[in-house]
């Protein structure tokens, strides 16, 4: 379980856990630009056209719990003004949006395909 959490954030290949899903370094032009397919055990990240519209859900329940949590933290418990908090939580949106995007399409992968131990690399 713990495996499958660091290599959900640390964005790695679902089935060898070693090469990385997404193209380094980071591009801002291109902020998901992911690898075709897996340098180490040749899993191919996009199996289908279309696979990670499933992932476009999970950020939006991230985003949707997270930030109504934030707002409703500030304004019920710290009397924030709701103008000053949907300021801030429209901030905290933007900052994270692109860590949102890859941390769902990584935790949609991992969903789909599972790991391997006895993965045998030639
Ligand atoms: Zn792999």
């Amino acid at each position: 379980m713990f495996g499958l959490i660091k290599s959900t954030i640390n964005y790695t290949c679902p089935r060898c856990r070693k090469s990385s899903l997404f193209i380094k370094p980071f591009d801002i032009k291109n902020p998901l630009a992911m690898n075709g397919s897996c340098k180490r055990c040749n899993l191919n990240f996009e199996p289908e056209p279309g696979f990670y519209f499933g992932a476009m859900f999970i950020s939006y329940i991230i985003t949707g719990f997270a930030f109504l949590g934030a707002a409703l933290l500030l304004v019920f418990y710290f009397k924030w003004s709701v103008n000053t908090a949907m300021a801030f939580v429209i901030i905290l949106g933007a900052l994270s949006y692109f860590w949102v995007m890859r941390f769902s399409r990584s935790m949609y992968i991992h969903m789909m395909i599972r790991y391997d131990k006895d993965l045998v690399i030639l």
